[in-house]
């Protein structure tokens, strides 16, 4: 057993998949006559189980080789599987930083799996020596890292530092990479423990299409496709994905326009009394504090805004996705009608 197969659940592990009509044959020329479809209609067929076409068009915007990639419902679907193939319920725990995504605590807790959420520091970055001595549990299978990070919109920069110094699995979130200008997928082959986690969702626009993708060894991707659902991503949403990843020049732009209202938005919120202090940001969100998190909330919700009250995990802060230049001018607006 290489390293890698020594952390993946034993049954997941001799799993023999699910093996599809659309996948014993894959040619396109053919009286289908193999899979119970009806025969007649648009969206008769089931689609390709592997979203090859998908998958090689990633592969040439992103330089990471067809095999290295996974795409699925959403990178919430990645972090499902995550769990499912390298934890077992009630026994292998995962580790975390806070304040982060959600989505890790509630897939764990689905899946049985203890999280163990290490803080970070005041400058929302990973405190190796803290790290270190938590990952000491070896019933840790697998590491969450979210950079840049939901809520706090800062890159992490020991994510290298935690992959090199562990043996399980660590899934780097990078959802908002499209906004910085770091990425560790180009560094797979370095690291045979490292899951990358992008998504459609955000810079290219198609939250509702739910395409995610996980980028891994060819190994790790064969037990994702081992374990999905056959038919994971629909052909509706699989058409509207290739047509949004071909049309590079809309995603640039807007991703231009985007990052240039983050940087006026941030200059006019320091500017508004009720507001302590706007956090730095490498996603097209911000952090910010305000005198008092709760009523802000409510009074922007009375004037039609609605932003997100992450008072709870970051005291007094909101966070405020970047809108159109339109959008930002009305929440700013909204803010100086509010008094202390
Ligand atoms: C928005 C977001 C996602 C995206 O999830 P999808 O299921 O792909 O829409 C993933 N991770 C983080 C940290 C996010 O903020």
């Amino acid at each position: 057993m290489n390293s890698i197969e020594k952390i993946v659940r034993p049954n997941i592990l001799a799993l023999q998949a699910y093996s599809s009509a659309r996948e014993e044959f894959t040619g396109s020329e053919g009286i289908f006559l193999d899979a119970n479809e009806n025969p007649f209609g648009e969206l008769n067929r089931y689609p390709d189980p592997l979203q090859k076409q998908l998958k090689q068009r990633l592969s040439v915007i992103k330089g990471v080789a067809p095999q290295n990639i996974f795409t699925g419902n959403g990178s919430d679907e990645a972090i499902d599987l995550c769990f499912r193939i390298f934890c077992e319920p009630g026994k292998d725990k995962a580790l975390t930083f806070t304040p982060t995504y959600g989505m890790y605590e509630v897939s764990a807790a689905i899946n049985n799996t203890e999280l163990i959420k290490v803080p970070l520091d005041n400058n929302f970055q990973v405190d190796k020596n803290k790290a270190l001595l938590a990952l000491e549990d070896e019933s840790i299978k697998l590491v969450f890292i979210c950079s840049p990070n939901n809520p706090t919109g800062n890159c992490l920069d020991t994510a290298k530092f935690i992959i090199q110094n562990f043996k399980g699995i660590v899934v780097v979130d990078e959802a908002y990479a499209d906004f910085c200008s770091t990425t560790l997928v180009n560094k797979l082959e370095q690291y045979p423990n490292l899951i990358v986690l992008q998504t459609l969702s955000k810079a290219w626009g198609l939250a509702a299409a739910r395409v995610g993708i996980a980028y891994a060894s060819p190994f790790i991707i064969s037990l994702f496709n081992k374990v999905k659902p056959p038919y994971n991503i629909s052909k509706l949403n699989y058409t509207a994905a290739i047509k949004a990843l071909e049309n590079t020049d809309n995603y640039e732009e807007q991703k231009k326009l985007l990052l240039e209202e983050r940087q006026k938005l941030s200059e006019a919120l320091s500017q508004i009394p009720i507001i302590r202090k706007v956090y730095p940001s490498q996603a097209n969100f911000l952090l910010v504090e305000v005198s008092d998190a709760n009523s802000v909330y409510q009074n922007l919700i009375q004037q039609g805004i609605i932003i997100r009250n992450r008072n709870k995990e970051v005291k007094n802060c909101i966070r405020i996705s970047i809108g159109t230049p339109q959008e930002n001018k009305a929440l700013l607006n909204a803010l100086q009608n509010i008094t202390a």
